[in-house]
């Protein structure tokens, strides 16, 4: 059983996902970003397996430093931005002054990979490589629950003009993978509001 509350954190408005499972007491966390403090209030008494990190744009990975420091937890991370958590420049943080201050913090423990299978909270997820948005995008399945990122948000898709991006990889990324999930999967995305493969398919107007 996959219990998720989201927050929405920071100015970009990014959506951390806080995963409980069957283990009483533990968590997962996909992409803390900016500004972490209500989830860090949230996790006080909690138990955090790991950090999922879809990928490692600034908006994304904003509280990693904090949270890791606060709770001695591992961080995941597609081996493709390995060194983007240590670089301002690659996770975009020197880019919107503005919007925020320099980041970095130390690279991730472990690297992720597609296919992989991750064994956390009691449950098991399956880790796909979803390229275009960013190099080392990936979205996080379980059952009919899948984390998309910043790949494919409702009636959205992510941008592909920064660093890394690349258009038709990121359709590629939603025609042959994220699309191939039945259309009852539930799509949690890196902001907005949640949908389904199934809408999407239907009504998404960037996807050709
Ligand atoms: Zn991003
Ligand atoms: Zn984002």
């Amino acid at each position: 059983m996959l219990n998720i509350e989201t927050f929405s954190l920071g100015p970009l408005e990014t959506n951390a996902y806080l995963l409980t499972g069957a283990e009483e007491g533990k968590a997962v966390i996909i992409d803390p970003g900016m500004n972490p403090e209500p989830l860090i209030r949230r996790i006080e008494n909690l138990e955090i397996e790991a950090i999922l990190l879809t990928h490692a744009h600034f908006d994304h990975m904003g509280g990693v430093e904090e949270i890791r420091k606060l709770k001695g937890c591992p961080v995941y991370l597609h081996d493709l931005e390995k060194d983007w958590l240590g670089s301002p420049k690659l996770n975009g943080s020197l880019r919107w002054p503005s919007v925020c201050p320099p980041l970095a913090t130390e690279p991730a423990e472990y690297d992720l990979a597609a296919g992989q299978k991750l064994n956390l909270i009691g449950l098991t997820f399956t880790v796909y490589h979803t390229p275009g948005h960013s190099p080392g995008s990936c979205s996080f399945l379980y059952e009919n629950h899948l984390f998309s990122g910043d790949v494919l948000f409702r009636m959205g898709v992510g941008r592909t003009d920064l660093p890394g991006g690349r258009e038709q990889d990121l359709l590629n990324s939603i025609q042959n993978t994220l699309f191939t999930f039945s259309d009852e999967t539930i799509v949690y995305p890196g902001h907005g509001p949640k949908t389904t493969i199934g809408m999407e398919k239907q009504q998404n107007p960037y996807v050709y």
